[in-house]
């Protein structure tokens, strides 16, 4: 099933997206607090969710509604760096024995059609990075990793934007990173049970329609399993937690190319959909 959240009045709303057709989960008898939602409906939960949605009568029109970020609201977000071999060669950067990861803020988080916006202190290297992302769909803590896919929700793609000059400026890759608007995605968190397999997905970005990054997970060094294992060895991760895996080669800081006003970006992964964002000068 895919589930989306919607620009609300105060708020943004869960809603499953069924083809065209958005269904409130509030409308269902479910929160509208996509954690919430995650906290309290295992996978079973979802798809009974899923049935009821397609018999629902009360829906709104995918075109007529303001996509946000599919978890707005996550107690993490977390993004691992030098995740692909090809990335850190073209950056050359060791490969990591272990996995290297940074925080992002939900300030950052969008969703597919939202703006990213360049900040105007910071304005010319803003760069794309197209990741595979995974929520987190119970809580765990010390999760062995031959478990951990059942602690994962789903995926969606995920842009980790980053200023490279502020990035660059301090030792802490964060700085550059957790900037508001740099965390687009979705559209649509999609569940595991219809995604399947999150070994070979492919994936690509494309700035203006041409395709500048193109990658496989089957690449990752560390798999989405391997990293719920790791992280969980000292944080427990709660439902709505947002782990984004890292990106393939062919970044703007390798091809000299950055983002500008007026652009679109677009990440694609198999099976998840295209996360699509415009670029706004702030
Ligand atoms: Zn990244």
């Amino acid at each position: 099933m895919r589930l989306v959240s919607i620009a609300g009045e105060q708020r943004p709303r869960a809603a499953v997206l069924d083809g065209e057709r958005v269904v409130p989960t509030a409308s269902l008898g479910a929160s509208e607090d996509m954690c919430e939602l995650l906290a309290h409906a295992g996978a079973e939960a979802l798809r009974e969710l899923a049935a009821r949605a397609a018999d629902s009568a009360e829906h709104l029109a995918l075109c007529d509604v303001e996509l946000c970020a599919p978890v707005p609201n996550p107690q993490k977000i977390i993004c691992i760096g030098l995740n692909y071999r090809d990335h850190a060669e073209e950056t050359g950067q060791p490969l990591p024995n272990a996995p290297m990861w940074f925080a992002k803020f939900a300030n950052s988080l969008r969703g597919s059609g939202q703006p990213v916006v360049i900040p105007a202190a910071h304005p010319d290297h803003v760069d794309y990075e197209a990741e595979l992302a995974i929520v987190i769909g119970r809580e765990g803590h010390e999760i062995a990793e031959h478990e951990a896919l059942s602690f994962i929700a789903g995926a969606m793609p995920f842009n980790d934007v980053s200023a490279r000059d502020l990035q660059f400026q301090n030792p802490l890759w964060t700085s550059g990173k957790a900037i508001d608007t740099f965390a687009p995605c979705g559209p649509a968190l999609v569940t595991l049970d219809e995604l399947g397999e999150l070994g070979e997905l492919g994936l690509r970005a494309r700035i203006n329609g041409e395709t500048v990054q193109q990658g496989t997970t089957s690449d990752l060094i560390f798999t989405p399993p391997e990293l719920v294992a790791w992280l969980s060895r000292t944080m427990t991760l709660r439902p709505g937690d947002i782990i984004a895996t890292g990106t393939p080669a062919g970044v703007g800081v390798s091809l000299g190319r950055f983002l500008h006003d007026g652009d679109t970006v677009e990440v694609e992964v198999d099976g998840l959909g295209t996360l699509v964002n415009p670029i706004r000068r702030g």
